[in-house]
């Protein structure tokens, strides 16, 4: 695992977040290395410290947010969160079939599967500079599909926040259009 360089307090939170989470060998399916992220939630400090390295990029980087759009289903753990911090709105990017009234949905390829991500028509404006959180980038699958998403309603993502990147896996690649943001690498 590598860390990205920084100050000494920044250094301390990567470290942190890195001490909790845990990986999952042939989970959900054998050859998969599934990162846990759920002791992070269960450690308000490591908790905290993913808040805050979001926050920290967002203000330095995008400053012009408008809205965080979180990822199904662990987009959610930390989206609403950095939102509040931020004084921005959520909208939940889901899997087919959850979300009530007008909705657009894409298929897209997942490390382990097939998937569908939706929107509801209303969560974001024509022109609305958006943040797109998830858990974890692996093929950029799913980041990608909801970023085509949000396009599809003109609005602009200004960067896709990941806690980890699995850089075998070059989700990076599909994402070339779009500014990558982790703050661990595997
Ligand atoms: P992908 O579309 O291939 O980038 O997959 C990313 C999505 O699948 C994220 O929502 C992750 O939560 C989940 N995911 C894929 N691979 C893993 C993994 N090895 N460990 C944990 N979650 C994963």
């Amino acid at each position: 695992m590598e860390f990205a360089m920084g100050n000494g307090t920044h250094q301390a939170k990567i470290e942190l977040i890195a001490r909790n989470i845990r990986n999952f060998p042939d989970f959900p399916v054998k050859g998969i290395q599934f990162k846990d992220v759920c002791p992070v939630l269960k450690e308000p400090s490591a908790l905290s410290a993913v808040v805050d390295l979001f926050e920290e990029h967002t203000r330095q980087t995008f400053p012009q947010v408008d809205i965080i759009a979180g990822i199904e289903a662990r987009g959610f753990f930390f989206g609403p969160l950095l939102a509040q911090r931020l004084g921005v709105g959520f909208v939940p990017i889901r899997k087919k079939g959850k979300l009530p009234g007008p909705t657009a949905s894409l298929s897209y390829t997942i490390e382990y599967g097939e998937d569908v991500v939706e929107i509801q028509e209303d969560a974001v404006t024509a022109g609305q500079k958006v943040i797109l959180i998830d858990d974890l980038l692996a093929t950029g699958g799913t980041m990608q599909a909801s970023c085509k998403l949000l396009e599809k309603y003109e609005a602009e993502v200004l960067g896709c926040f990941v806690i980890i990147k699995l850089k075998d896996l070059k989700g990076e690649e599909k994402l070339h259009n779009y500014k990558v943001f982790s703050l661990l690498q595997y």
